[in-house]
């Protein structure tokens, strides 16, 4: 008889962490249901380990719910309808937010701040998880409740979160999104939206095919667009700020379409090109295959609408209705002066330049993994 190993942390161990592309998003650890008598923690370089592996029960739950592991794959590329490059697609967009307050702090059109506002303002959801601003390149993951709230997280934060009290000297991901809505699901809040990255949600999905809790309580998910994110330890080491002329402190804004910009005190920008950016990119990234967040309710992304709009890929049933429901009530609002003539070629346009970065993204990241192997 073959002997089949049962799937268990350590194969997370040589199959993601010892290749270098854990993206320590704490997926593994937080959905542990061994968690709460102790197999697995967060080192303090921001990476999961045994904490007790007596503990362990083997049940392979971590393992499965990896965003870089492939056993789910098919079963969630089969619920969402997924074909290449881009998965399912309903409807496209390029809308803004017509709340001035919200459209300045939002990277793009803060489309998905208007968004969320509004499903609070519903009634349709208790909460959000997202991406508190606590300084340029500091960001906590947060669950926010109100729109007050929803507004100050607003804007998009591209390098990982430095939580240096957490993680003693390493960093943790780019937002550690999944412990958060754990934490939450204790307060028993019973609908929640959640924002993130393409692995984020990824991970999201794959409890929500295994029912895991508390993935029962996001209701909604809000997908970004994403190429890369980048570390910190990088970004200052490599020198790469000085070898493009920024002074890190000047910098006001960052924000991801086409090519990277740096938006100065000045009211400069400097544009820097997607490819010179890999060099500062964490090594997950580039071994990472998703760049318009295939499995989201609506993905969202700067790239294919003009300057202020956000891009919105429609891709569920309740997607396109909450999207409906927010357009109706004058929350955001279309590209002006656009027909239905134009908006035809436009949203073809849209989604061609959309899956040309998808296909880039699958063939880096196809490269990376090969020569992993
Ligand atoms: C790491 C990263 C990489 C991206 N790469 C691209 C790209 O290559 N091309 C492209 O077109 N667009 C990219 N985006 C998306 C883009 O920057 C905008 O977030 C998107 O267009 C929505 O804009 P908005 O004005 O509608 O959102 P806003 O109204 O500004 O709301 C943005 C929401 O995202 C949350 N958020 C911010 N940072 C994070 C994070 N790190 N993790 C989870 N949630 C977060 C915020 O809390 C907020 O709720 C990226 C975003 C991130 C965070
Ligand atoms: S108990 Fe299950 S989820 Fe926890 S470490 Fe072991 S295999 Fe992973
Ligand atoms: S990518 Fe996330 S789920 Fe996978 S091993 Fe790393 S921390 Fe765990
Ligand atoms: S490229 Fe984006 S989606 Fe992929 S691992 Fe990095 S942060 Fe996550």
């Amino acid at each position: 008889m073959k002997f089949e190993p049962k799937l268990s942390f350590d194969f997370l161990q040589v199959e993601v962490i010892d290749k270098g592309i854990c993206g320590r998003c704490g997926g593994c650890v937080s959905f542990c249901t061994a968690d709460r008598i102790g197999a697995l923690e967060i080192g303090k370089d921001g990476f999961p380990g045994y904490s007790n592996k007596e503990a362990c029960l083997e049940c392979g739950l971590c393992y499965l719910i990896c965003p870089q592991t492939i056993n789910l794959n098919d079963d969630v590329k089969a619920k969402f309808q997924w074909n290449a490059p881009i998965g399912h697609v309903k409807d496209v967009f390029s809308l803004r937010a017509t709340d001035k307050k919200i459209h300045e702090a939002a990277t793009d059109g803060g489309v998905v701040t208007a968004l969320l506002i509004d499903m609070l303002n519903r009634g349709l959801i208790d909460g959000a998880v997202v991406s508190k601003r606590t300084g340029l390149f500091n960001r906590e993951s947060v669950v926010a409740t109100t729109p007050q709230e929803l507004l100050e997280a607003a804007g998009s934060f591209f390098a990982e979160a430095p939580h240096l009290e957490e993680v003693g000297s390493g960093y943790s991901s780019c937002v550690p999104l999944v412990k958060t809505i754990r934490e939450y699901s204790k307060k028993r809040l019973s609908k929640l939206a959640v924002v993130g990255t393409p692995c984020q949600i990824n991970a999201v999905r794959k409890m929500q095919v295994l029912n895991i809790l508390p993935s029962d309580i996001i209701e909604f998910t809000v997908g970004l667009f994403c190429m890369q994110c980048f570390s910190m330890e990088r970004l200052i080491d490599s020198h790469f700020m000085e070898a493009h002329n920024i002074d890190l402190k000047n910098v006001k804004k960052m924000n991801v379409k086409e090519d990277f910009y740096l938006h100065m005190d000045t009211g400069e920008v400097v544009h820097i090109p997607l490819e010179e950016v890999e060099s500062i990119a964490r090594p997950a990234c580039l071994a990472c295959l998703d760049f318009s967040n295939d499995f989201a309710d609506i993905s969202v992304g700067g790239l294919g609408s003009p300057e202020g709009y956000t891009t919105v890929l429609v891709r569920t049933i309740t997607g396109k209705k909450r999207i409906a429901d927010t357009m109706y009530s004058g929350a955001v609002e279309h590209l002006s002066g656009s027909n239905i003539q134009k908006l035809t070629s436009e949203k073809e346009r849209i989604l061609s330049l959309v899956g040309k970065f998808a296909e880039k993204k699958v063939r880096r990241g196809t490269a990376n993994l090969e020569m992993l192997k």
